[in-house]
């Protein structure tokens, strides 16, 4: 039986695009993406001394256990080449276990839902393009009505400038 997921990823250094890109490619293929969020850039949150943040939501379906896609998520972030440096600090690459269906679980290593998402506008607006009426399964608030009690300024759209248009 596979699981209906959804994970944040985000990149605040090098190529930013191309890092959330470079993510979505190197996944295995016991985890297939259904939909991928537009991308938004994002100021900084945690330590604001550092370059905005790309993020995105994607959703996907797994095989994998939580712990398994966990592992393969750091595994990934490693591969990609982020380095250890301090938590909400600079990195090529996040990769985040937001849903894991309506799993609730907390764990060393592993809570879920991601403990954060009510708190942060990064998150819940990719998600919200996603899946507005998702239900958190602790606090049974939709994503579209936690969105709307978080700071939403800063946040916009990217446009790639060789966009075109
Ligand atoms: P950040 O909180 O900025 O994402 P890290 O990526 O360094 O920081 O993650 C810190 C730790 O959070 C990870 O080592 C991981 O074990 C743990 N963690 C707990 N719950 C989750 C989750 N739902 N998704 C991803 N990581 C999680
Ligand atoms: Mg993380």
């Amino acid at each position: 039986m596979s699981a209906l997921v959804y994970l944040a990823l985000g990149s605040n250094l090098g190529d930013r695009l191309a890092n959330l890109q470079a993510a979505q490619k190197a996944l295995p293929p016991t985890v297939r993406v259904l939909a991928a969020s537009p991308v938004y850039e994002t100021p900084p949150w945690g330590y604001a001394d550092q370059p905005a943040f790309l993020n995105q939501v994607i959703q996907v379906e797994t095989d994998l256990e939580p712990f398994d896609l966990l592992k393969m998520l750091k595994s990934l972030e490693t591969q990609l080449g982020r380095t250890p440096g301090p938590r909400y600090g600079p990195r090529l690459i996040d990769l985040d276990i937001l849903f894991y269906d309506d799993l609730v679980f907390d764990a060393p290593g592993l809570t879920l839902p991601h403990p954060r998402i009510e708190e942060r506008a990064f998150v819940l607006t990719p998600l919200a393009d996603l899946a507005p009426d998702l239900r958190h399964p602790v606090s049974g608030l939709t994503i579209q009505g936690m969105l709307q009690r978080v700071d939403r300024r800063g946040i916009q759209r990217y446009e790639p400038q060789d966009a075109g248009g």
